[in-house]
């Protein structure tokens, strides 16, 4: 099988993605690769695919049990031999995936970066034909990465050991220059071939919010996600347990998860997210490295993370599927002091020399300050994401809280005076928390201690929420006219810049958020799946039932994506129930039938054939959709036809004057689109036609023919199966020239 071939029977899509298959080429080529590609880019398919088609074995080295897991149960779901070998197997267990292993019956082996280190498999490794080691989230290598993982330098002694070197690539999400740089050195990788793709993930909505009960706010945004998955991170466990403790009192599907829980109850709670039995999952951030839930439509910081790789990393496990998906961060000043006690604190216990401890930790500060400017919201969300990790972006994208327009530029200039002169007045020796009860006129008995009451700024600022001064605060400080000290307890001081504008010299405009936001949720400015949701209900309802008899998560069976594609192609028959996006035949085989079943008696309840988006869009002015007009069944020969000589017979039944070679060319596309036929070169050199694995499916079959000299060639012919497939879809083919 070619790569389009393999990615279509066992992946069930159509075609690659930007860069997907120039690394499988190089791959294939016997090239190192290191990857760089957003989560949900598709970096999988980028090593399964050629895995697939190498002699040997592949080894995959990825850091966590759940993410082997996941993606084992997801490939030999698709019916691809694969098995992981790590300390959650029984020894028996161990030993019998070995023996498989030596046996040659897999295809790709995940396996943990300690094991590498194991005589056991080091042996099992010397006997074996290892074709590619591919590395797996492979930023771990590096002691610049945020994830670092000492026995990711295993991996070198183990590519070393086996007698012949095989292909090695690794893989990331997040990598800067230097830590790609490491990757590469680190591995020892030869002549690498480097990709870095964009890292924007135009599906996903980016906002930030200063809100004054982050609590209310919370509940206000998950209203707005009826029946939609999702994840809310917090900073620590203390947060995990009341929030989702909160939210299932308030009538939530909610449940928390992180380290300090039982591991059963963990697990459970994990699972249940992940098998749509629960919709929220409040965690801290060990919750989803690995976790490849397609479907999760939201994920809402309740706190500020420590840097943006964490927030990007986190983040964007919403939207996998590609569908829109937003990614909310509630920020606080507090969150801000948190994680820097967090980094003060961190580095202690000897891990480290303590000059690298102080290096880490100024890195750290820095990565700090910067992820506080993003969740501070004064410029475009996206492109401050794409410029922290380097990539050059013009700063409106429409998709963000700065750039749909929940915030507008506000004067702000009285506003700024009044904080400023009470600051002043204070003796710049407080924090915002202090002065902004001063501000508002509060009393208490730090209040009263100092009898801030007497100062002509006490209450001058009443009749506006705390929240609001202290979005006001936070944009004067990442505007410069304020700086918070970087103590233990930090006070708000005036910088040089402030002075014209107490002086009445100078305005000052702000990005603030709107004063009445709407509440709930915003509109989506990307385009909205038309369909219908009653059936996707159902098909949802099906898909959860197949999963829980099989014991894995609805996800595996398909996406939501796919019942989507689902909805709209309304598929009845085995040859369009492949033609769904992310169907291959494996899935066909083991779930077609029953999807179809639903699918026609849903059509037959709700009125019979409905005209796919497409068709309905198509303005029939195009010859071809004349000739779809006037095509039946009657054009369907008994003999087996060339696609030249079936669309001679369409054109001379349906009387429209058009040439042979558009239908002809309109018919092969369409083919190549669904998988059903590839192009290849003949030995000539020249393009031609020629049959996949699915061919058959539908009656498409090569036959070998004589040509007039004599010579045999093979040529792909239609079955009477395969011309009434293709009249059947023919207005679906007359679209493909829109
Ligand atoms: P990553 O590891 O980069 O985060 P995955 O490999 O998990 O991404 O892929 C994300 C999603 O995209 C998965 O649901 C996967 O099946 C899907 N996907 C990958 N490649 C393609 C493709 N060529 N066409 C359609 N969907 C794809």
């Amino acid at each position: 099988m070619n790569k389009l071939e393999i990615l279509k029977t066992y992946f069930g899509y159509k075609g690659f993605r930007p860069a997907q298959e120039k690394v499988i080429d190089e791959i294939l080529s016997g090239r190192d690769v290191l990857a760089v590609m957003p989560t949900g880019a598709g970096k999988s398919i980028c090593f399964q695919v050629p895995a697939l088609m190498m002699n040997g074995i592949t080894i995959v080295i990825s850091p966590l049990i759940s993410l082997m897991t996941d993606q084992v149960s997801s490939l030999v779901q698709s019916g691809i031999r694969a098995a992981y070998l790590n300390s959650t197997l029984s020894a028996a267990a161990q030993r019998k995936v070995t023996d498989n292993i030596r046996a040659g019956m897999y295809k790709i082996v995940y396996i943990a970066p300690e094991r590498l280190d194991t005589e056991g498999f080091g042996r099992v490794a010397a006997d074996i034909d290892i074709s590619m080691v591919a590395v797996d989230e492979a930023h771990c290598i590096s002691q610049w990465g945020q994830d670092f993982r000492p026995s990711y330098m295993n991996i070198i002694k183990f590519i070393a050991s086996l007698p012949e070197r095989p292909v090695v690539t690794a893989f990331t999400a997040t990598a800067t220059e230097r830590v790609r740089a490491d990757i590469v050195s680190s591995l020892e990788m030869k002549d690498p071939y480097c990709v870095t793709t964009g890292f924007d993930r135009p599906n996903l909505y980016f906002g930030v919010k200063t809100p004054d009960n982050k609590y209310e706010e919370l509940k206000s945004l998950l209203s707005g996600y009826e029946g939609k998955s999702g994840i809310v991170y917090c900073s620590t466990r203390k947060n995990v347990d009341e929030v989702a403790f909160k939210l299932e009192n308030d009538g939530f599907s909610a449940a928390p998860y992180h380290a300090g829980m039982a591991d059963d109850m963990r697990m459970k709670n994990q699972e249940d997210f992940i098998y749509d039995r629960v919709r929220i999952i409040v965690a801290t951030n060990a919750f989803g490295m690995g976790i490849d839930k397609s479907n999760v439509s939201f994920v809402i910081h309740y706190n500020m993370p420590k840097d943006m790789e964490s927030y990007y990393q986190e983040a964007g496990r919403a939207g996998r599927d590609g569908e829109p998906a937003d990614c909310i961060m509630l920020y606080s000043g507090a969150d801000y002091r948190l994680a820097k006690y967090m980094i003060e604190n961190s580095y202690g216990e000897g891990n480290v020399d303590e000059k690298t401890a102080e290096l880490l930790k100024k890195r750290d500060l820095k990565r700090l300050s910067a992820i506080t400017e993003y969740s501070h919201g004064t410029a475009c969300l996206r492109s401050y994401i794409l410029n922290y990790f380097g990539e050059d972006s013009s700063g409106k994208c429409a998709n963000c809280s700065f750039c749909s327009g929940d915030t507008e530029k506000t004067d702000v200039t009285v506003e700024a005076q009044k904080i400023m002169s009470c600051i002043y007045r204070m003796g710049q020796s407080y924090g915002a928390a202090m002065v902004i009860k001063v501000l508002r006129g509060e009393s208490d008995d730090r209040i009263r201690e100092y009898n801030f009451s007497s100062l002509p700024t006490y209450g001058i600022m009443s009749d506006m929420s705390a929240g609001r001064i202290k979005d006001i605060i936070g944009r004067l400080t990442s505007n410069g006219y304020l700086v918070r000290t970087d103590s233990d307890r930090p006070v708000l001081k005036l910088t040089a810049k402030a002075v014209p504008v107490l002086k009445g010299m100078e305005s000052v405009y702000i990005m603030l958020p709107k004063e009445k936001p709407v509440k709930g949720k915003r509109v989506h400015t990307g385009a909205e799946y038309a369909l219908d949701s009653r059936l996707m209900e159902k098909l949802k309802q099906l898909r959860k039932s197949i999963a829980e008899t099989l014991g894995i998560p609805p996800y595996q069976v398909f996406t939501d994506a796919t019942l989507r594609d689902m909805c709209s192609k309304l598929p009845v028959s085995k040859g369009e129930f492949l033609a769904v996006s992310g169907v291959g035949s494996m899935k066909l085989e083991r779930y077609g039938d029953e999807f179809i079943k639903l699918i026609a008696d849903w059509k037959k309840q709700n009125g019979g054939v409905r005209l796919s988006e497409k068709e309905a869009a198509a303005v029939s002015e195009h010859p071809l959709h004349e000739i779809a007009k006037k095509l039946t069944e009657d054009i369907i020969s008994e003999d087996d036809l060339t696609i030249s000589q079936y669309s001679d017979n369409i054109i001379t039944a349906s009387g429209i004057n058009f040439k042979t070679r558009g239908v002809r060319t309109a018919i092969g596309d369409w083919l190549i689109e669904k998988g059903l036929l590839c192009e290849k070169k003949d030995a000539k050199g020249m393009n031609c036609k020629a049959v996949t694995k699915l061919s058959e499916s539908v009656g498409i079959v090569s036959r070998t023919k004589i040509s007039a000299r004599g010579v045999p060639y093979s040529t792909v012919v239609l079955t009477p199966e395969a011309q009434r497939f293709i009249t059947e879809h023919f207005s679906e083919i007359a679209s493909i020239e829109d």
